[in-house]
């Protein structure tokens, strides 16, 4: 699939079966996993599906207050464990039907997926010693 560069912005392509061997950018030349992913719900999928490590998901909408609170603090996890478990933001209001597969009720949501079976969720804005302790579990 193709994600943008969370350091320079540029469009690279991520092996999603080699995830596990750090992947970097082609013109910055870091880590493309050092910072969230937007997935939409083809991408969605084929992450779960293809990938190796463990996925947290931030299930979120521009409209939620709360979601846009979480934001930095996911997105600082990402930037700290992005190459142990990928940390992927999906927009349930772009995505209306994600929602809608994952019985998403209540946003900011955050799941955890292995091997594309969902092991854990917890909805609401997490603190970041919340979130740390969360996501710890799991990589
Ligand atoms: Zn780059």
């Amino acid at each position: 699939m193709i994600i943008k560069c969370p350091h320079c912005q540029k469009l690279n392509r991520l092996p999603l079966d080699r995830v596990h061997e750090n992947p970097i950018c082609g013109a910055c030349k870091l880590s493309l996993l050092l910072g969230p992913i937007e997935a939409d719900q083809v991408s969605l999928k084929e992450i779960l599906n293809q990938n190796k490590l463990p996925v947290i998901i931030d299930f979120w909408a521009p409209w939620c207050g709360p979601c846009k609170m979480f934001a930095p603090t996911f997105q600082v996890s990402a930037i700290k464990n992005g190459e142990k478990i990928l940390h992927v933001k999906v927009d349930t209001e772009a995505n209306p039907s994600i929602g809608h597969q994952y019985m998403i009720r209540s946003i900011p949501t955050l799941a955890i997926f292995k091997n594309g079976s969902e092991l854990e969720r917890i909805s609401g804005a997490l603190s970041s010693t919340q979130l740390a302790q969360f996501v710890s579990r799991f990589k």
